[in-house]
């Protein structure tokens, strides 16, 4: 199939070489292009056509499956974070510990993605490494700090988005993604600078999550208290980010709303804001399904705790030792998202109805 495919661009691209070297005496007396609509016309454009062409190419190399143990059904870890201070605590991480986690996620072969990546099941990472998601909750000062040095605004070094930004700048490939949960009415806690974080956030990457208006027990809630709590979080983020798809709810405390009430921590309107979360995350203990796994259920997404106190054998070096152990319970990308690669034997945990425009390919 793929190579089917390089054969065809090939052709496609000698075709097009050859249709250039005829137009080329053609425009050589017409000097400048002609300055019509960018639309179909009946000259051949030659200039764009065979570059655009070439684009798709450089995604066909095929990783060899098995050298590099591919499995894109494989457990993928969604990571949970909190504070990030001077003191480690349960909720809380230290600078020099969560620099530690990243070190040791980037050195284990683990690539940052987005949630909305995971949960599109689009995932872009390199060949023969493993995706992962970061996520923040309760929208913490330290999570995104800005502090002024000489009269100037700057990103504390020590705050999430700090460490992270720094982290990226020295490992590039590392990749791009995190997603900050946030309550209102003061996320980040620098109320003069939230529409200023939340332009950095989008433009570097990062995501921001749901997580109810002021971080209400959905538990407790009645139909229309988790609506309100759920619809007016999403306005108050569009009120900064117009038009901006909260499409991400982590819930407060980990509690769902009760028994049918359960509906509407997916879609429901509130004084005509709507909302529809695709992923709600929980608080959890265990990695999460690959996006075409069967056991997948985007409505209770687990998240790792990302501490190494009171962890019990499920925090974030637990699995990492897990994983080395058993690299094959570990999603491992093939390198092209369009292609979902996966060893005979997990066949049988495919949703297939999942699968959609994307090819299935055992091996
Ligand atoms: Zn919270």
């Amino acid at each position: 199939m793929i190579k089917f495919k390089a054969k065809y661009a090939l052709t496609f691209m000698l075709i097009m070489i050859l249709l250039l070297g005829a137009c080329t005496p053609q425009t050589g007396t017409n000097v400048a292009p002609p300055a019509k609509t960018p639309d179909q016309t009946q000259q051949p454009a030659p200039q764009p056509k065979p570059e655009d062409e070439k684009e798709p190419e450089p995604a066909a190399p095929q990783a060899d499956y098995s050298a590099i143990k591919a499995n894109e059904n494989g457990q993928i870890m969604l990571l949970m974070y909190h504070g990030i201070g001077s003191k480690e605590e349960e909720w809380v991480r230290t600078p020099e510990n969560f620099r530690r986690d990243l070190e040791n996620l980037y050195e284990k072969g683990y690539r940052l993605i987005t949630l909305k990546d995971y949960i599109e099941n689009n995932i872009k990472v390199e060949a023969g490494f493993t995706p992962v998601v970061i996520t923040f909750d309760d929208g913490l000062q330290n999570q995104f700090n800005i502090i002024e040095e000489n009269g100037e605004k700057k990103l504390d070094p020590d705050c999430a988005v700090g460490i992270i930004e720094e982290f990226k700048k020295k490992h590039p490939d590392f990749g791009q993604g995190g997603s900050f949960f946030v309550y209102y009415s003061n996320p980040f806690r620098q109320k003069e600078l939230i529409k200023e974080k939340y332009d950095f956030l989008i433009k570097n990457g990062y995501e921001i999550g749901n997580h109810a208006y002021t971080h209400e027990n959905l538990g407790e809630q009645s139909a229309e208290g988790v609506q309100k709590a759920l619809a007016l979080n999403v306005k108050s983020t569009q009120e900064y980010l117009p038009g901006y798809d909260v499409f991400a709810l982590a819930l407060p405390y980990g509690i769902a709303p009760k028994d049918e009430k359960f509906q509407y921590a997916v879609s429901g309107e509130y004084e005509g804001t709507k909302y529809n979360n695709r992923a709600i995350l929980r608080v959890g203990s265990n990695p999460a399904p690959a996006p075409n796994h069967i056991k997948l259920d985007a409505a209770r997404l687990p998240r790792i705790r990302a501490s190494e106190l009171k962890m019990g054998g499920t925090g974030i070096y637990d699995y990492l030792a897990s994983f080395e152990k058993h690299p094959e319970k570990r999603y491992i990308s093939d390198g092209n998202p369009n292609t979902i690669v996966i060893p005979e034997k997990e066949k049988d945990n495919i949703n297939k109805d999942s699968i959609k425009d994307k090819e299935l390919i055992t091996y």
